[in-house]
């Protein structure tokens, strides 16, 4: 490198540096003017505090997120296993603990968020025309995370088409199709729905109750309901068929969607071992297993009038809403990033990412191909798959990767510096050519 580019890149660094540090400042404070809040300023200043609160730790973490645009772009991997915050050290493990105690108050002690609740109320009136709730907090953080964290993402991974695009797509579809269409339901009177989710991951929309509601709700409410069985029982099928589960789970999903932003600084947390991927395997179809018999039991119910089940079933599916859809799904899918990846619930719990990965598995056109020979055995794509998947050992001996639990992410081929490994879709005959099955005990 000449002299005058070598400087050129400390200055570029330098500058970067000093603009993170401003961006983590900003962030402190509209964390710090977000705990007042919820101290009981929010009550009396809601309009104050909303833009302290959310108005600094956005603009801090967009001012952090600009900096990965003037680093280069990649992985880098420079002491990523030595920093608290990326190796599950001590700082993860405190950070997965904040996470984990705020999810638990937000599902069943909202009372102690009541003063960042009413911060959002002007805001939650403006889109849908009533008070805000926990609810509305809780989708007003997520989605700015998503933003932020995913224009971040992009910066980082800004090398790659295909980042990018699927990046801007779960921003997409966290923004329009999770939170600001509900909204826009909500103020036409119409029922909230969540045009992203389908069952058996928003399962209760085909639950009978909900099904019900929908059709009792005039022409929306029908559509609600065909577009739900469309989507569960068409859609899914062919688009895994043409395109493997990563429609989905890399480009739609909400739960992905944070997964892929907020949670890519801990991707490189997911266990590989043979140990994890018997567990995931197991425990990702049980939760499909338990919330298909809690769909059947409620339909049998409903049709016999309680004659034969009595409770029974709506305390099953009352039991898997607290276990699987809250606990699972929201306190430990998510709480547990910095320490276990951050697909914990994808991986281990997600029933959809277990039908698509039925699907993917069998009958798809989907695989990573492997150009072995290329391979240098540097482990970039193992250590950074979110999915725990040991990608150099497929790539090694040159095989096909079809795996039911790949998200098709893509970051395992963006991080190779030897341009080994391709997400294609192709003729389906001929995807296990070369291709060894694994020996799991
Ligand atoms: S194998 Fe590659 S594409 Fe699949 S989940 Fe892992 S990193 Fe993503
Ligand atoms: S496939 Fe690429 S990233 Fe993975 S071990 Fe081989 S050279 Fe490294």
């Amino acid at each position: 490198m000449k002299d005058e580019q070598i400087s050129m890149a400390l200055t570029d660094n330098s500058e970067a540096s000093t603009l993170q540090k401003t961006g983590i400042i900003l962030f402190a404070s509209g964390i710090l003017s977000a705990i007042i809040a919820l101290a009981g300023a929010g009550n009396a200043q809601p309009v104050l505090f909303f833009w302290l609160a959310f108005g600094l730790s956005t603009a801090g973490g967009l001012l952090y997120a600009y900096t990965y645009f003037k680093n280069p772009s990649g992985i880098q991997n420079n002491g990523i296993f030595k920093n608290g915050v990326n190796n599950s050290g001590v700082i993860a493990w405190l950070t997965g603990l904040v996470f984990t105690g705020f999810y638990i108050i937000l599902y069943w002690f909202p009372q102690y968020l009541e003063g960042l609740i009413r911060a959002t109320d002007t805001f939650s009136v403006l889109l849908r025309n009533r008070p805000a709730d926990q609810w509305f907090l809780y989708g007003t953080i997520y989605t700015l995370a998503v933003l932020v964290m995913g224009i971040r993402f992009i910066g980082k991974y800004r090398h790659s088409r295909y980042q990018v695009i699927r990046t801007l797509s779960v921003m997409f579809f966290q923004t329009g199709f999770a939170f600001l269409l509900p909204a826009v339901l909500l103020r036409l009177n119409q029922p909230e729905f969540y045009f992203s989710y389908f069952w058996p991951l928003k399962y209760s929309y085909l639950f009978p109750n909900d099904v019900n509601y929908f059709l009792n709700s005039g022409a929306v409410g029908y559509f609600m309901v065909f577009w739900g069985a469309v989507m569960t029982f068409i859609a899914t099928p062919l688009l895994t068929y043409n395109y493997g589960k990563r429609w989905y789970c890399s480009f739609v999903c909400g739960c992905g969607g944070l997964a892929e932003t907020v949670g890519d600084p801990f991707r490189q947390n997911s266990d590989k071992s043979l140990l994890s991927w018997k567990i995931e395997r197991y425990s990702v179809h049980s939760v499909l297993v338990l919330v298909s018999l809690a769909t059947i039991l409620l339909w049998i119910n409903s049709y016999t009038n309680g004659t034969v089940l009595g409770n029974f079933s709506g305390s099953f599916a009352k039991s898997y809403g607290f276990f699987i859809g809250s606990i699972f799904s929201g306190v430990v899918g998510t709480g547990f990033y910095p320490i276990f990846g951050s697909r914990v619930w994808c991986r281990f719990g997600c029933p959809m990412a277990a039908i698509l990965g039925i699907f993917q598995r069998f009958k798809s056109k989907f695989r990573i191909t492997t150009n072995g020979g290329q391979c240098i055995s540097c482990g970039n794509c193992s250590t950074y798959c979110e999915m725990g998947i040991d990608v150099r050992a497929y790539a090694q001996k040159g095989e096909n990767i079809i795996r039911a639990s790949c998200v098709g992410c893509g970051i395992c081929s963006a991080v190779c510096p030897r341009g080994v490994l391709k997400l294609e879709n192709l003729d389906e005959k001929g995807r296990f050519e070369g291709y060894t099955k694994p020996e799991i005990n």
